[in-house]
């Protein structure tokens, strides 16, 4: 049974994996190459815990429990007793195969790992551990406390005692479990992404503006978000290796980036994450960027 979770990338997918874990009584360690994400990601914690404390969503004891679940660190070595390491680094593949190269010698030979990727095939990143049986999908959503869903997907050679360990273990912080094979970007993100995409072309094109395009998909088909929003929410650079690993796995050109998303990329506007995206963060209220 999982008690003891690792995770890899402080980022805003790693911070939300820990708090949720951590809150529902898991031993969390959280790992991040660089200190400054660090002690950013415990800054975070704290204060989406202390929001969710003053909505009276969680008590000040769970909240003080939870922080207490939580250790922070930059050495892989942290890891040597985990029952499971979650990974939720950058969205690369070869920053992932590095990170994996980096953790297989610090963990016990009957350790789960996971990897949170939006779109990279869990068959090939399993493949080059040495234990593709233990490895699996789990892809959380953005905000993770918020969101109910998290996709399960198994490698060709996951074994079902970690499909059904890591089902169990996503059950338990209260997540509803989607299960998709593993093509690119699985299910959820093979249909967001392209819709995010084609937002971008459309602005692009010059067939609306960002607030016009926004406004329309928010009051026009009903999304809490409009597109370009949500764009800046994901990280434009996470929606950019999606639409790559979509264009290049399917071999598609549906799929193709559009070149003001890689523009976007280029420039380091990022999205909310960097402070500009298609909207600027700096004041107030978000503002258009085009
Ligand atoms: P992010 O950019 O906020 O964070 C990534 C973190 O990984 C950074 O703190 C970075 O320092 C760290 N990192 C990079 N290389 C590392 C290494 N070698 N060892 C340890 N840490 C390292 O990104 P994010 O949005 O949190 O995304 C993380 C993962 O989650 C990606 O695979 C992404 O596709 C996936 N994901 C993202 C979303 C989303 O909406 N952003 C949703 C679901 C899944």
């Amino acid at each position: 049974m999982i008690k003891k979770i690792g995770v890899i990338g402080a980022g805003q997918m790693g911070n939300g994996i820990a708090h949720v874990a951590a809150l529902a009584g898991f031993d969390i360690k959280l790992l991040d190459i660089d200190p400054v994400r660090l002690s950013a990601a415990k800054t975070a914690i704290t204060g989406n815990l202390d929001r969710q404390v003053r909505r009276t969503i969680v008590s000040a004891e769970d909240r003080d429990m939870a922080l207490g679940n939580i250790a922070f660190g930059t050495d892989y070595a942290i890891f040597g007793d985990r029952d499971i390491v979650i990974e939720a680094a950058t969205e690369n593949e070869d920053v992932k195969r590095e990170v994996f190269k980096t953790l297989l010698p610090h963990l016990r030979d009957d350790a789960i790992i996971a990897s949170n990727t939006s779109s990279i095939s869990i068959t090939r990143l399993a493949a080059r551990t040495d234990r593709p049986e233990k490895f699996i999908g789990l892809h959380f959503m953005n905000p993770v406390p918020m969101m109910k869903l998290v996709e399960i997907i198994r490698g060709l050679g996951t074994d079902n005692d970690t499909y059904l360990e890591v089902r169990e273990l996503a059950e338990s912080l209260g997540k509803t479990i989607t299960l998709s094979e593993d093509f690119p970007a699985f299910i959820v993100n093979r249909i967001l992404l392209p819709m995010v995409n084609e937002a971008v072309y459309t602005l692009y094109e010059g067939v609306g503006t960002v607030e016009a395009i926004d406004t329309g998909m928010k009051l026009g088909a009903n999304h809490p978000m409009g597109p370009l929003e949500l764009a800046d929410f994901i990280g434009l650079d996470t929606c950019l290796a999606v639409m790559q690993v979509l264009y290049e796995g399917l071999a598609d050109t549906k799929y193709r980036p559009c070149p003001l998303l890689v523009k976007y990329v280029e420039a380091g506007w990022l999205g909310r994450k960097t402070g500009r995206g298609f909207y600027d963060y700096g004041g107030d209220i978000p503002v258009p960027t085009r």
